[in-house]
């Protein structure tokens, strides 16, 4: 729990979001200004600032990202068509918010083969 973090507040539920799934390494909730049908940020429970921060004792739940990526687009029935996992790093990735976390978008075909 990292002072004002907005997602280790989310995590703790002190502020509120429309939460999918959490087990003890991950919380997966919507985002606020979602950009397509399915749009979630897949964070780990742990307060890592951004992949610049990853520790070898993360591997687990780094791990653990991909897994409910996985799972997530299976339940939100995107799999077969496809979607996008994201993970924008400091300043120039345009990361705003530095907990880490995995965007899964999709539900519409996405512009070009990245954002830039
Ligand atoms: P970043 O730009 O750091 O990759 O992504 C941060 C994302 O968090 C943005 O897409 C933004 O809409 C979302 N976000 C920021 N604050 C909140 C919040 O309080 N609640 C929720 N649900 N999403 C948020
Ligand atoms: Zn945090």
């Amino acid at each position: 729990m990292e002072n004002d973090c907005v997602f280790c507040k989310i995590i703790s539920g002190e502020i509120k979001a429309k939460t999918v799934f959490s087990d003890e390494l991950i919380t997966v909730f919507e985002d606020i200004h979602p950009v397509a049908p399915v749009h979630l940020l897949i964070v780990p429970n742990k307060h890592i600032s951004s992949i610049n921060q990853i520790q070898d004792e993360d591997s687990p739940v780094l791990a653990r990202l991909f897994y409910v990526a996985r799972d997530l687009a299976k339940q939100h029935g995107i799999d077969e068509k496809g979607f996008r996992v994201m993970v924008n790093t400091g300043k120039d990735g345009k990361q705003t918010v530095f907990h880490l976390h995995m965007h899964l978008i999709g539900g519409r075909e996405l512009a070009g083969r990245l954002m830039n």
